[in-house]
């Protein structure tokens, strides 16, 4: 079992899972847990010898019920590809996989906020290459979307509304839209190529989302996958996490708000330096960045270009 203690200094919970030590680490691909089983072939996580998209318990979680949850979301039974590289129709099934899950573990009472990401790369830690994603159902409203939800009171409304408006207007941040979701490089970007991904409309999570909307969030989130991979000519690592409305009573004062939205972090700043998380950042909790947003943002556009030319 995990242990949560409470960091007084830091006013955050810290979550101990001392078994995830023993964790597969980078197999090779005839030993991948997220492949299908195959016939003659080892057992994996996954008893079929053909899926679409497979969700199950993350066998060395972080949270478990009856304090949240922890799933692992397989994107497709091939062990090679990306998010970017899905047929269209499957990253559009997955958005509604991503729904199910957050109506499912949004309705326990044991969860207060479900955090849908993905890792890519073994610069961010990845453990396993075949695409896939995790699910986190946190039994606490952790910092980050506490903060978004300072952020609504601070500014009267919806701040990722705001934002988007913002950006909208000022357009030199904008670096892919279509009828329903904008993409952008945000005013003050953490990471030198982060990107937030933002439904027009406001809707708290997807569950509030039409049909439609979610098909061009897929679009749309293929079409930034491919632009970082076309950026340094290489698969690009980076954090994806979809922010949406908590599914638990906020902490008093607050009314429960929440604008879906999906985050990217990459943590390259050249085709070959990392970003490091040092002094500053650790110790003071300030960002330095030696890229403009601006400059990241006609880069990504450029990117998008090559990627659609290559398609
Ligand atoms: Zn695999
Ligand atoms: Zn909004
Ligand atoms: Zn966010």
């Amino acid at each position: 079992m995990s242990e949560l203690r409470f960091n007084e200094l830091r006013a955050e919970q810290i979550a101990y899972a001392i078994h995830r030590q023993e964790r597969t680490f980078l197999p090779s691909a005839g030993r991948c847990p997220l492949c299908p089983t195959r016939p003659g072939g080892p057992e994996t996580e996954i008893p079929f010898d053909r899926f679409e998209i497979a969700v199950f318990d993350n066998r060395f979680p972080a949270f478990e019920q009856p304090l949240g949850a922890a799933e692992v979301v397989v994107y497709t039974d091939s062990h090679e590809g990306s998010l970017a590289t899905l047929p269209a129709e499957q990253a559009e099934a997955l958005m509604w996989v991503w729904r199910h899950r957050y109506r499912e573990l949004g309705a326990r009472e044991d969860v207060h906020y479900v955090l849908i990401f993905e890792n890519r790369g073994v610069e961010v830690g990845v453990t396993l290459h075949h695409p896939h994603g995790q699910i986190y159902g946190y039994p606490f409203l952790p910092p980050v979307p506490q903060l978004e939800l300072a952020a609504d009171q601070r500014l009267q409304g919806c701040a990722p509304c705001a934002l988007l408006r913002e950006e909208l207007a000022v357009g030199r941040r904008v670096i892919y839209e279509n009828e329903h979701v904008v993409a952008y490089v945000p005013y003050a970007a953490r990471w030198a190529y982060e990107v937030h991904v933002v439904l027009r409309e406001h809707r708290p999570s997807l569950l509030a989302c039409e049909p439609a909307e979610l098909e061009l969030l897929a679009a749309c989130l293929q079409s930034i996958v491919r632009a970082y991979d076309a950026l340094f000519d290489r698969p690009f690592p980076y954090v994806m996490v979809v922010h949406q409305q908590p599914t638990a009573p906020t902490p008093s004062g607050l009314p429960p708000s929440g604008h879906l939205h999906i985050e990217f972090y990459p943590p390259l700043r050249t085709a070959e330096k990392l970003k490091y998380l040092a002094g500053s950042e650790q110790g003071a909790g300030t960002f330095i960045s030696d890229t403009l947003p601006e400059r990241s943002a006609t880069s990504l556009r450029e990117a998008l270009a090559r990627a659609a030319e290559q398609a």
